[in-house]
């Protein structure tokens, strides 16, 4: 049967493989076999090579299969067949029903870990990869960390275990290499005021400060995937570079990974804008000694130097709390974690209204002492 998709079997007894962050290998589910990275890419180099192949011969089956839908009277739009895609899971056969950019996962019947290789061949193959290190549990820990000593937080919200999905994702990333430098125009003001006399005198000085440079950066991080949440991906930074390794299929069993769907020229208004606000805090940062400073004008410009396409791990975790949705990321890496947390609004004003009673208690007492 010719499959689009890759099972990662053990060789020892042909049982599932994940990627185990803890030991940095391919773990067994069945024998507890462990297998380097570099084994399991040379055991399967060929195999992938044929699935991608035969990805592309599908991608000619897909037109033909709506022909014939269209001759049964089910129309599918475009988009529809664009933005889905259907496998068969190697292992137990089912229909696998994927999004266009999933590029691994594990089937929803057998739970066998699958990866798509042809969503990563050719002029999609990401370059780098940082591998997970971080497991499940340690992201559920993290979690409950992160609700202990968050007054606000409604109290069954922290009792209960509201987790209602968690998954470990490989998410796309553009890292950019570049210049950026700039220069601006401030205009600082210092203010003198004295007795003299029946006058009150105010002098304020004004001066123009002129700042130029530039900074190289390396490796600017930005997402490429429009599934995840910009503000979350940003948050969860940084990441340590010296844990990327060059990219390798092997690293994603177990996990879900999807190829990237905005592209390096869409992202790079998002790049060149970071740069370029690092360059404007720096020289911000040089005028100093003045007791107001505003900005005349300013010039600040980007220059690329090179983008590499890189898979980041981060796990995705979401709740629901009163039929709203909670969504929080951990960076799989080094652990930490962004998101929102519902607000017991009865809890936030009592706590305000705690604050201000002593408050209003010290006011009044300064007032009877007057
Ligand atoms: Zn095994
Ligand atoms: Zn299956």
């Amino acid at each position: 049967m010719a499959s689009e998709i890759t099972n990662h079997k053990c060789p020892a007894c042909t049982g599932p493989l994940h990627f185990s962050g803890a030991s940095g290998m391919l773990e067994c589910d069945y024998c507890g076999s462990k297998f380097t990275v570099e084994e399991i890419e040379k055991l399967y180099a060929e195999k992938e090579a044929e699935a991608a192949e035969n990805l592309e011969v599908n991608e000619a089956k897909k037109e033909k299969e709506k022909a014939e839908f269209a001759a049964m009277g089910i129309e599918w739009s475009d988009e529809e067949i664009k933005g889905m895609k259907v496998y068969n899971c190697p292992s137990c056969g089912a229909e696998l029903i994927c999004d266009s950019t999933t590029a691994a996962t594990s089937c929803p019947y057998c739970g066998n870990p699958t990866v798509i290789p042809g969503q990563f061949s050719g002029g999609l193959k990401p370059d780098l990869v940082i591998p997970f290190k971080l497991n499940k549990d340690q992201a559920v820990a993290a979690l409950e960390k992160y609700y202990k000593g968050k007054v606000f937080l409604p109290k069954a919200f922290k009792e209960h275990n509201h987790i209602e999905e968690i998954k470990g994702v490989y998410v796309p990333f553009w890292l950019c290499d570049g210049n950026a430098k700039g220069n601006a125009l401030f205009s600082g003001a210092n203010v003198r005021s004295w007795r003299d006399g029946d006058y009150d005198i105010t002098e304020t000085t004004y001066f123009d400060v002129m700042r130029e440079g530039n900074i190289d950066f390396e490796k600017i991080p930005v997402d490429a995937s429009t599934k995840m949440p910009d503000e979350h991906m940003d948050a969860i930074e940084p990441f340590d570079y010296r844990e990327l390794k060059p990219f390798s299929t092997a690293y994603l069993p177990g996990f879900f990974a999807d190829k990237y769907d905005v592209s390096q020229n869409d992202s790079f208004e998002r790049i060149s804008k970071r740069a370029e606000n690092s360059v404007r805090e720096e020289l911000r940062k040089t005028v100093v000694g003045y007791s107001m400073i505003s900005t005349k004008n300013e010039y600040y410009d980007f220059e690329n130097k090179g983008i590499k396409y890189a898979l980041m791990p981060v796990w995705m975790l979401s709740t629901k709390w009163k039929g709203q949705n909670f969504l929080f990321a951990m960076n799989g890496q080094t652990g930490k974690l962004v998101g929102d947390l519902p607000v017991d609004k009865g809890k936030f004003w009592g706590m305000f209204a705690a604050i201000a009673a002593p408050l209003s208690i010290v006011l009044s007492l300064v007032w009877l002492f007057m």
